[in-house]
């Protein structure tokens, strides 16, 4: 992941992960989760998707995960929505197995 560095102005990879960052929505701490539950709610269906890496707010519980996370992750829900259960449980990293 590419960041930018204000003091000497260049590109640099991003350090790596902090377990303290501040929730962007309540200030809360986030801390990174690699194998977390993260529940999505789409269309009336309630999709749990288990073992997902990301980053868990201890305040508001909001789950924030990585762009190359987040790809698979939303592939992963929208094959469940549409497979029109009112429940689904998935494993992120089952599915990242033999893909
Ligand atoms: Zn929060």
């Amino acid at each position: 992941m590419l960041a930018y560095d204000d003091r000497s102005g260049k590109m640099t990879t991003e350090p790596e992960r902090e377990n303290l960052k501040p929730c962007p929505l309540c200030g809360g701490t986030l801390e990174d989760t690699p194998a977390a539950t993260i529940p999505f709610v789409v269309k009336g269906c309630v999709v749990i998707v288990k073992e997902a890496p990301a980053d868990i707010c201890d305040q508001c519980g909001h789950a924030f995960v990585a762009n190359d996370v987040a790809g698979p992750l939303s592939e992963l829900v929208r094959d469940a929505v549409s497979r029109k259960t009112e429940l689904a449980v998935v494993n992120f990293s089952e599915t990242l197995v033999g893909a």
